[in-house]
């Protein structure tokens, strides 16, 4: 049997062979359309190419590239698993002409490798082709000889693609494959008609061909391209069941073995129970796409990629619950992954350890909470069967969320086999409530939300920025104590907004503008922070310095340009710093979190173990070689819509605003970014880390300094280092030299005085034994030692015990303000003295406590007048066992 590895790499070879280049699978995360979710196609990463905006040094390319398919939208995942043909993660194969072959060779190459290569039977193969494209329809007919009846036309629902509302497009072919009638998931359904692209498992489209000739332009018209494309695509799963003769994609080589890593874990067999084996599927689905997310750098978390990733983690740990796995157990699945996947895809392997880690931690931090929402659930669920009702309601499904950790698309999978819904209505309705008290939140001092979302939701403050500095504007409302005002006066706290401002709002990890605003009567107020209250608001947050100000004054508002002017340097280096690192430790480096103000930058991203003190160097080298380049900044601003069709939606929700602004710097690096920006990165000036550390799980911390807050870090060093020369009255060039000598020569003093301490421990040895004396037969030495600390006492103890051979002694010494003690006895009289129980009485007498083992035990007090008493007390204790 042809495993699935082999055919991907038959597949690559065989274009190979047709002059075609093999190009690796881009990120899941796309580099180069950071407003696009997940990479989707094989052509993403070709899309530039398409546009005519990006050349490459080939003309046909081939590639196997991972895909992700799954929106924002959380209903979306229902399918997965219930099914034997949905994934969220896939893999598409597929071969590209930009600007080089067309409908001919395409149409040949892939009836060739089919066919021939493959050995797929003629007969049961169908092309279908767009409404006018009577090219394709003959070359079909030449090329394969397929009779008229297995030649179908359809409409451009079916057989015309188009990459946006303008831009590329063309009619595509795609071949389809009858697997017979015992195939069809469909029979019996009324109205039910088995044909191609009649929506049934028996009929299956195995292959696109996407012929690009037009482009379409803004008034919805087509024009010819100057040069026509070829782009395909072809599920890798679909085709390996086909070559594999199964009906299922999960019963596929590679798949099955992912099963049978769950088989093991949980000791239940696929296959034999239909509910079990939707959760086998959704096991065997979600570890492939948590696995390769990871490995490009997502993290889970509550927003965004991370927040589908998490959404897949949970939904994969419950499935889990349902075949009896309890423990956290995808990790284990994930090796598997690594495993039947790494050739391919070899980061894989080398982010097994982190693929697992942060797997492992996502999963016990579920673990904890989704035993406790199951019961929740069935409680609730039990209630609305016996009201007989059939909605779920929002406030706990939201407590789910909220308490629990429980993505709506969870629960809802949960009642599915209820045949329960959710109020998703209500649901929204709370999580907005939540949003907006998160908002309130970070407005620290004051409450600016809730009074003008309340009372007055038509105030809009206009950024003008980030290109201005100054402008005039109007006061529109004040806060202070208490809530709105119409007036502040001097010494007052306040946050004062305007009808525009040239202020940045904190967002983004960039902290706020700080400033000015005057009014035309000289009073000033003082911005310390800018702070974004609601999406729509500014909030300008200071003290009246001088003066007074009202509702409606005419105000010039003035930002602190250096504090200003400071950040963007840290901001833009943020970027060059996120390009650097991901091409130096890989391309699962992910920003995970960041900070940046005007004295320094944070940046936190996905990666695991520490990075090696060279690599920061080269690291540090190469963003200033970035900065030294001069590479110019663009900011491209989209609108909404143009983002939304891009794919954006979820991925922005509302927290972007209605425009999406993406940042680019040089041809390096490209991000989606409303932060303010130098206009080329020599600005910067220069670059210098800091600190390097780990944070969390899988996520390191880098600090960084540039401009002259890296020319003081550096002068800081240079200063210590000269302090330190002079110290050693040498210059700073022998002050390493000098201090290593000073270390050997530390070295060569300690062990003189341990070597000489050693010398008065045994000095004093005959002079303790001297004070043995006879009590009933047994040999008793009680003493204070003078000089020594607690460990030596113990030695000297030891050393004692060992010359009287049998005996108890009981030795102490005094320290500058406190007592030692310690009591030996040897084994064969413990059951007469108890160590333990002798030190316990004698620590109690100087202040202090303590105990320990019959034959040994040691102790330390307070007050070294008693010692004296403590020790007659010794000999009495001894004198009186029995
Ligand atoms: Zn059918
Ligand atoms: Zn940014």
């Amino acid at each position: 049997m042809i495993t699935g590895n082999e055919i991907r790499k038959s597949f690559l070879e065989y274009f190979v062979k047709q002059g075609h280049t093999v190009v690796k699978s881009s990120s899941l995360v796309p580099d180069k359309d950071p407003t696009l979710l997940f990479t989707n196609a094989g052509m993403v990463q070709f899309k530039n190419v398409f546009l005519g905006q990006e050349r490459r040094p080939y003309v046909r390319a081939a590639s196997a590239q991972k895909c992700l398919r799954i929106s924002g939208k959380h209903n979306d995942l229902e399918a997965v698993g219930r099914d034997t043909y949905h994934h969220t993660l896939f893999e598409m194969l597929g071969n590209w002409s930009f600007g080089d072959y067309y409908k001919a060779e395409a149409i040949e190459w892939a009836w060739q490798l089919l066919t021939r290569e493959w050995g797929l039977p003629k007969d049961k193969l169908y092309a279908t082709v767009y409404l006018d494209d009577d090219d394709a329809e003959k070359l079909w007919r030449k090329i394969s000889g397929l009779p008229a009846e297995q030649v179908v036309r359809f409409g451009a629902k079916e057989n015309f693609w188009e990459m946006g509302e303008t831009g590329p497009c063309g009619p595509c072919s795609e071949i389809h494959l009858d697997r017979g009638p015992t195939a069809c998931d469909k029979q019996g359904v009324a109205g039910h008609e088995c044909r191609v692209n009649g929506d049934c498992a028996r009929y299956i489209e195995l292959w696109n061909l996407v012929f690009i000739q037009y482009n379409r332009k803004e008034d919805r018209t087509l024009e010819e391209l100057p040069s026509k494309h070829v782009d395909t695509g072809m599920g890798l799963e679909r085709i390996t069941a086909v070559l594999q003769k199964v009906l299922s994609n999960y019963d596929i080589d590679f798949m099955r073995e992912l099963t049978a890593t769950t088989e093991k874990l949980t000791g239940k067999k696929y296959g034999t129970d239909p509910t079990a084996d939707v959760s086998f599927r959704v096991i065997d689905d979600h570890a492939r796409a948590v696995s390769f997310l990871i490995a490009d750098g997502v993290m889970p978390s509550n927003e965004g990629r991370g927040y589908v990733l998490r959404r897949l983690l949970r939904r994969a740990a419950r499935h889990g619950r349902l075949i009896g796995l309890k423990e956290p157990f995808l990790y284990e699945v994930a090796k598997t992954v690594a495993v039947v996947m790494g050739d391919a895809y070899p980061e894989l392997r080398t982010e097994e350890q982190r693929i697992r880690e942060v797997i492992r931690t996502e999963e016990e931090r579920f673990g904890e909470t989704l035993d406790r929402g199951l019961i929740l659930l069935e409680e609730a669920t039990a209630k609305l069967k016996t009201e007989k009702k059939k909605t779920l309601s929002g406030e706990i499904a939201f407590r789910l969320y909220d308490t629990y950790g429980f993505p709506l698309d969870l629960t809802e999978d949960i009642l599915r086999g209820e045949d329960i819904d959710v109020d998703q209505a209500g649901f929204e309705k709370l999580m907005e409530e939540q949003r907006n008290r998160g908002r309130e939140a970070r407005v620290v001092t004051l409450n600016v939300f809730d009074q003008v979302s309340a009372s007055d939701s038509a105030i809009v403050t206009q950024y003008i920025g980030p290109d201005t500095l100054d402008a005039e504007s109007e006061v529109v409302a004040l806060f202070g104590d208490g809530g709105g005002k119409q007036e502040a006066t001097e010494g007052d706290e306040i946050e004062l907004l305007t009808a525009k401002t040239p202020f940045y709002g904190e967002s983004g990890g960039q902290v706020g503008d700080r400033g000015m605003i005057t009014t035309a009567r000289g009073d000033v107020v003082e911005v310390i922070d800018t702070q974004h209250p609601t999406p729509q608001l500014t909030a300008h947050r200071g003290r009246v310095k001088k003066g007074r100000v009202q509702v409606g004054d005419k105000v010039l508002l003035q930002v602190d340009g250096k504090h200003r002017q400071k950040t963007k340097l840290n901001h833009s280096a943020t970027h060059i710093l996120h390009s650097v690192l991901r091409r130096e430790l890989g391309q699962h480096v992910r920003q995970a979190g960041s900070l940046v103000t005007p004295d320094r930058l944070r940046f936190d991203f996905s990666h695991t173990g520490a990075i090696p003190d060279e690599k920061l160097a080269l690291i540090e080298t190469e963003v200033n070689q970035h900065i030294r380049e001069d590479a110019g900044v663009s900011i491209q601003e989209l609108n909404y819509d143009e983002a939304i069709r891009h794919g954006a939606l979820a991925f922005f929700g509302d927290k972007y605003g209605d425009r999406v602004r993406v940042v680019r710097i040089g041809d390096f690096s490209t991000e989606l970014c409303g932060g303010t920006h130098v206009r080329a990165s020599g600005e910067i000036g220069l670059f210098k880390l800091h600190f390097e550390g780990g944070v969390a799980a899988g996520v390191r911390r880098v600090e960084a300094f540039t401009g002259q807050g890296a020319l003081d870090l550096i002068q800081i060093y240079e200063q210590r280092l000269k302090d330190i020369g002079d110290l050693l009255r040498g210059g700073a060039e022998d002050a390493v030299d000098k201090v290593k000598k000073l270390l050997d020569r530390q070295r060569e003093l300690e062990k003189e005085i341990e070597k000489l301490r050693g010398e008065l421990e045994r000095d004093q040895i005959p002079n303790l034994l001297a004070k043995k004396q006879s009590v009933d037969g047994t040999s008793m030495l009680v003493s204070q030692v003078e000089g020594v600390n607690g460990k030596q006492l113990r030695d000297i103890a030891d050393q004692l015990q060992a010359k009287l051979g049998s005996g108890v002694v009981v030795l102490a010494s005094v320290g500058d303000s406190n007592v030692n003690l310690v009591a030996s006895v040897s084994k064969e009289l413990t059951k007469r003295y108890h160590a333990g129980n002798i030190i316990k009485e004698l620590a109690g007498m100087v202040g202090g406590g303590g105990g320990g083992r019959p034959d040994f035990a040691q102790a330390g007090g307070k007050d070294p007048a008693k010692l004296d008493a403590a020790l007659k007390r010794a000999e009495e204790l001894i004198r009186q066992a029995k």
